[in-house]
């Protein structure tokens, strides 16, 4: 057996390029137990040694799930060595969370990275001198350009042998004989090796630990109150000054600033104008909007995206259906077969398949993007307006790209480091209309409203409220309460992307949606297809679901719900809202099927037009795009929250949600278009404003005032 090597650094360290560097494509993927965070390891090149990749953390703290997984694998698992990346053009920062790590006793080395832009900047590590106060291997790196990587693995792997433990580095005496003194009260309790760490953690009075050592806190808790009362602070505020000025020491003794210290870097300049306070915002629009027409399209000009979207759906729909259905002519498969096959697997996989190449060259864009750094100061102009509404600036990528499609922008919320932003950003980005809802606002536009164009700028407006209200709404709920994370990510220079990384990283997306697809779509594909082909005693009807399938019975029975809704007494409404679930567009092929329309185009909205109104077709609109996404969406959502149960509640929650405004939408719109409103609109419709009213204003339960 090898040795197991703990990475663990702070956000932005390089900790994802060092470990790709180190492991290459040998890697494993999968969840921390209990949350949703990724887990990573892999075997370092010509080494038996395992790498396991911390969540990036700035402290040791018990705030963030984060934080927890990284103190429990540390302490409970005790790797044999930590291989701590430190940011060495961010020195000061980055330390505050080695001198934690040494505290711990673990054989550590200290992979000082970043060395090309200390070089460049002219400043000066001197590596010997920090080797000596540090007391660990301390190696010169550069993960981006490769260099170091091989005296990194020696120090890995020499470390891991003569299992030399980490030396912690003191603090002033006052504050060490308090920490000796824990130690003394907590000695036995607790694993020996890392007494030093439990036995600061007491004194720094952190909440886990003085829960788990009640006792030996209490009798400490004099000795801390006279140390408190001394320095005039609380000990855990005591014990951070303490480390701080131990920085302050080391960077004195350890780091020359060059000449330029002052100096503007050239990512300075190009900074102060990208992200200019009143220009910044604008120019990301426009980035962002010449992005989305390059890979969408606009106009009669169809993006590459969208070419060859296109072209793979065509060829779908073209030869590999007829292909399908021309071998089980062949074989003289049934006709129920034939259609499972050619309807439910072919067509309901190839409807989200044909998505792939749009996602994978958004994908891309959107990786390269990220890569350079620009996606980290769009994330931080956005960061104080989204704060307002309880999300943080980071939810503000996934949004944008769930405009091209729901999957990609709930995947790409994993991008944001804390948890509670990343499930309130994955529970709410579908709300934000995506391409496949498209076709749906043109229909009622075109059927409704002469194509007015302001439809779809009103559903994208009420689209984008709903997920500020959302962010309102749902940090009341327990396990969503708090506060935003802090924006604290700093900004990385600008720099040429690593293509390893840009690589990997849209493979690594594209290839979880092809999973997906190739398993829960595929299953939920099959379903739909069968109430849509059978009756209540199973017998075959065909596949157009006009012929009492268990799907148009279904319909039938259960549109009343929508009656408040404006659109209750048309089944066939029902019926398009469920296999919209499959893919949204497939609302106006069901609509145009079930109203017995051949062609999809003009007829469609002429039906439309004479069987109801334009308040009941906007909130028929309305709901389609707000209740539960289709079920790639649901998929992704339940990737980024871990359980079946939390992806139930979250739609759940899109559900009545939509529900709520699209009640309120039709009893306004009724107004304005001088329609009558049913009765029980008005009721469902007061009613949702009174509990969206009141769930915004209410007092949030479960958030803890900050201490800090
Ligand atoms: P993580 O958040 O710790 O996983 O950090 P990443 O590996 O994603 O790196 C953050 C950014 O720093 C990326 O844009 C990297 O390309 C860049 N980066 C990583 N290592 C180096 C390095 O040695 N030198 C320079 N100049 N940039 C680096």
């Amino acid at each position: 057996m090898g040795i197991t090597v703990a990475l663990a650094g702070n956000p932005n360290s390089g900790k994802t390029t060092l470990f790709n560097k180190l492991t290459g494509a040998k890697q494993h993927v999968g969840n921390w137990p209990g949350v949703t965070i990724e887990k990573k390891t892999g075997t370092i090149h010509r080494t038996d040694a395992e790498l396991v990749d911390m969540p990036g953390i700035y402290s040791l703290s018990p705030y963030t799930p984060e934080e927890n997984i990284t103190r429990n694998f540390l302490v409970g698992e005790s790797p044999d060595v930590i291989l701590n990346i430190v940011d060495a053009s961010n020195i000061e920062r980055n330390l505050y969370l080695t001198l934690q790590l040494l505290d711990l006793n673990i054989p550590t080395v200290v992979a000082l990275n970043m060395m090309d832009t200390v070089d460049k900047n002219g400043d000066r590590i001197d590596v010997k001198a920090l080797t000596d106060i540090l007391g660990c291997k301390v190696v010169p790196i550069s993960a981006l350009k490769g260099t170091g990587l091989k005296e990194l693995t020696k120090a890995i792997v020499d470390t891991g042998s003569s299992k030399v433990p980490s030396k912690p580095i003191r603090m002033n005496d006052r504050i060490e004989s308090l920490i000796d003194a824990s130690e003394k009260e907590i000695r036995g309790k607790v694993p020996e090796k890392n007494i030093r760490w439990f036995a600061i953690k007491l004194v720094e009075n952190d909440e886990i630990i003085s829960t788990e050592l009640k006792d030996s806190r209490n009798e400490l808790s004099d000795d801390i109150n006279g140390l408190e009362a001394e320095y005039e602070d609380d000990a855990a505020s005591i014990i951070t000054d303490a480390r701080y000025r131990i920085i302050e020491d080391i960077v004195s003794k350890c780091v020359r600033k060059g000449v330029k210290e002052n100096a503007e870097t050239l990512s300075d300049r190009v900074d102060k104008v990208i992200t200019h306070r009143i220009f910044g915002l604008p120019m990301f629009i426009a980035v962002i909007g010449v992005l989305f027409m390059g890979i969408i399209g606009y106009g009669d000009y169809p993006g590459i995206g969208t070419y060859f979207t296109d072209m793979l759906n065509g060829w779908i729909e073209e030869s590999l259906q007829p292909a399908v259905a021309d071998w089980c002519a062949d074989m003289d498969v049934s006709d129920e077969l034939t259609s499972l096959l050619v309807s439910g697997v072919v067509g309901g996989v190839g409807a989200v398949i044909g998505f792939l190449p749009q996602m994978l060259i958004l994908f891309l864009a959107l990786c390269i993007l990220e890569d350079i750094g620009y996606m980290a100061r769009a994330a931080f102009m956005m960061d104080r307006v989204f704060r307002f509404f309880g999300l943080s600036g980071k939810s503000f990528i996934p949004l944008l790209v769930g405009m091209g499609c729901g999957v990609p922008g709930i995947m790409s919320s994993r991008t944001i480091e804390s948890e509670r932003d990343r499930r309130i950003t994955a529970m709410t980005v579908t709300f934000v209309p995506c391409g496949a809802k498209l076709p749906v606002i043109a229909m009622i536009a075109g059927a409704l409203f002469h194509n007015n164009g302001l439809i779809a700028l009103f559903v994208y407006v009420v689209g984008i409220v709903s997920v500020l209200v959302s962010g309102i709404i749902l940090k009341k709920f327990k396990g969503l309460s708090g506060r935003p994370a802090p924006f604290v990510m700093e900004l990385p220079p600008y720099h040429i992307p690593s293509w390893i990384n840009v690589i990997k990283g849209t493979l690594d997306r594209g290839l979880a949606f092809v999973k997906k697809a190739g398993t829960l779509i595929l299953l939920a594909s099959i379903l739909i297809w069968f109430l849509a082909s059978y009756n209540g005693a199973f017998q075959y009807v065909g596949d157009n679901g006009t012929t009492g399938s268990m799907l148009e019975s279904f319909g039938r029975a259960t549109c009343i719900i929508f009656q408040p809704l404006g659109w209750g007494d048309n089944w066939q409404f029902t019926v398009g809202s469920i296999t919209g679930l499959m893919a949204k567009e497939n609302l106006v092929s069901t609509l145009a099927t079930l109203f017995s329309v051949d062609d999809e185009g003009e007829a469609i909205y002429t039906v439309l037009a004479a069987i109801t109104t334009p308040a009941a077709g906007l909130s028929f609109l309305m709901f389609n795009m707000l209740c539960a996404p289709c079920f790639a969406a649901i998929g992704a959502m339940h990737r980024e929250l871990g359980t079946w149960k939390a992806t139930g509640a979250a739609v759940l929650y899109q559900c009545v949600f939509a529900y709520a405004v699209a009640s309120i939408i039709y009893v306004i719109a009724s107004l304005i278009y001088g329609e009558t409103a049913v009765v029980s609109g008005w009721i469902i419709a007061i009613l949702s404003i009174v509990a969206i009213v009141a769930l915004i204003v209410r007092k949030e339960p479960y958030t803890k005032e900050e201490t800090a």
